[in-house]
C-alpha cells in the first residue's frame, strides 16, 4: 500500500468517532501532507474478525472496530489512527471504551502496526485540542507548532462545511462528501413526507450501513422524513436534556438524551426511534429514561437493539409495524378534525407536519 517509502500515510478506521469527526481529520492530517487511507465498509467479516478477539459481551460498535483495525492492517497500513477521547469539556466525560480505546486495542490486536495515539482530555488543566493534534502529528515528526495550528483550521473549516450541509437537512453520505471536495451547498429540498420521525443514536450506529441495516434508507422508502442528531446544534441538544429534567454528565447525552429531548418537544416529529448497539450500557440507562419521558409527551416512540446476529427481516417488521401505527394515527386525527358546518362536513387536515423553515 505504501508505494513510496517518503510517503507519509496513516490509516483511519471507518468505525465510532470516523462518523462525527471525520472531516476534522480528514482537513487536518491532509493539510499536514499525510495521505489518509481509510479502511473498508464493515462487512460481515468485519464484524466476525472483531468479535473474535474481545468478550462476547463487549458492545457491537467497539467489535466493529477492531474489526476495522485488522482491517488497516491487512492492507499493509503501519500506522493507525486510535484516539482516546477522554472529555469533551471539563467533567463532561466519554464512556470507558471509548476513553480506553488505545488500551483496549494495545490488548486484543497481536499483529505488528503503529498507533498513534492522542488523548483529549478538556478536563485537565492545559489539556486542550492543539494537545492532541500534537500527540496526532508527533509520530510523523511534525512538530512545528504553525504548522499544526494551520492544520487545525483546515480541519475545523471541512468540519464546519459538513456541520452546516448536516444541519440544513442534506443526507450524511451527501454532505460528507461534499465537505471533503471543500463545497458547501445547501439543498432546497421542498419534497413533503407525510410522516417525520427522529432517529435517536450514535452516528456509529446509524451512518454504518452494516450495523444499522440502513435503516435510514428503509425509512425513506416508507416515505419518512427521517431526523437526527446531526440537524441539531449543540445548544439545541442541551435545551433537549433540560426539557428531560436531565443532568450532563455523559458526553453521549448529546446524541441521546438532547436529541430524544428536542425532537419530543417537536410538533412536527410524529415518532421517535430509539437504537442502540448490544452491549452498551450508558444507552439503555439513557433509552429507559427517554422511554419512560415520551410518554409524558405522548409521543410514540419505539426501541431497537442491534448486534451482529440481528436478522434483517424481524427488524423491517419492526419498522413497518411502527411506521404503520404512525400513518393510522396521524390519519385518525386528520378525521377527528372533520367540522361539521352547516350540515356541511369541511376536512380540517392536520398540516402539523409540514416542516415550516424558519
Ligand atoms: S457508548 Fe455504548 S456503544 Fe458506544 S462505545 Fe460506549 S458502550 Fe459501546
Amino acid at each position: 500500500m505504501q508505494a513510496n517509502t517518503n510517503e507519509m500515510v496513516i490509516g483511519i478506521p471507518r468505525a465510532m468517532s470516523f462518523y462525527h469527526n471525520y472531516p476534522f481529520y480528514f482537513g487536518f492530517f491532509s493539510a499536514l501532507g499525510i495521505k489518509i487511507v481509510l479502511s473498508d465498509v464493515t462487512t460481515k467479516q468485519t464484524m466476525s474478525s472483531g468479535s473474535a478477539l474481545v468478550v462476547t459481551e463487549t458492545c457491537l460498535p467497539i467489535k466493529v472496530y477492531v474489526g476495522h483495525i485488522l482491517n488497516l492492517i491487512d492492507k499493509g497500513i503501519d500506522k493507525i489512527f486510535v484516539p482516546s477521547i477522554q472529555s469533551i469539556a471539563p467533567k463532561i466525560y466519554n464512556c470507558s471504551k471509548i476513553r480506553g480505546l488505545p488500551d483496549l486495542i494495545r490488548n486484543v490486536v497481536k499483529k505488528p502496526f503503529t498507533m498513534v495515539e492522542a488523548t483529549l482530555d478538556k478536563s485537565e488543566k492545559n489539556q486542550g485540542l492543539y494537545e492532541f493534534l500534537k500527540q496526532a502529528a508527533a509520530p510523523f515528526g511534525i512538530t512545528d507548532e504553525k504548522k499544526i495550528k494551520e492544520a487545525s483550521k483546515a480541519g475545523w473549516r471541512t468540519y464546519n462545511n459538513f456541520h452546516i450541509m448536516s444541519k440544513s437537512g442534506m443526507s450524511y453520505k451527501k454532505a460528507l462528501s461534499y465537505a471533503l471536495q471543500g463545497k458547501v451547498f445547501i439543498e432546497n429540498n421542498t419534497k413533503e413526507y407525510p410522516i417525520s420521525i427522529a432517529l435517536v443514536s450514535h452516528g456509529y450506529n446509524i451512518f454504518d450501513d452494516r450495523t444499522s441495516m440502513k435503516i435510514i434508507d428503509k425509512l425513506e422508502d416508507m416515505d419518512v422524513k427521517v431526523y437526527t442528531s446531526l440537524q441539531l446544534s449543540q445548544e439545541q441538544t442541551m435545551e433537549g436534556i433540560n426539557a428531560l429534567g436531565e443532568k450532563l454528565y455523559w458526553a453521549n447525552e448529546f446524541e441521546m438524551t438532547g436529541t430524544a429531548g428536542h425532537y419530543l418537544k417537536d410538533n412536527k416529529i410524529d415518532g421517535i426511534i430509539a437504537l442502540n448497539a448490544f452491549g452498551c450500557g450508558p444507552d439503555s440507562l439513557m433509552i429507559e429514561r427517554i422511554v419512560r419521558k415520551a410518554k409524558q409527551f405522548n409521543k410514540p416512540i419505539i426501541h431497537l437493539t442491534v448486534d451482529e446476529q440481528t436478522g434483517e427481516a424481524g427488524f423491517i417488521t419492526r419498522l413497518e409495524a411502527f411506521v404503520d401505527m404512525l400513518f393510522r394515527k396521524k390519519r385518525a386525527n386528520i378525521i377527528n378534525k372533520i367540522d361539521i358546518n352547516n350540515g356541511e362536513r369541511t376536512y380540517k387536515p392536520n398540516t402539523e407536519y409540514i416542516e415550516t423553515k424558519s
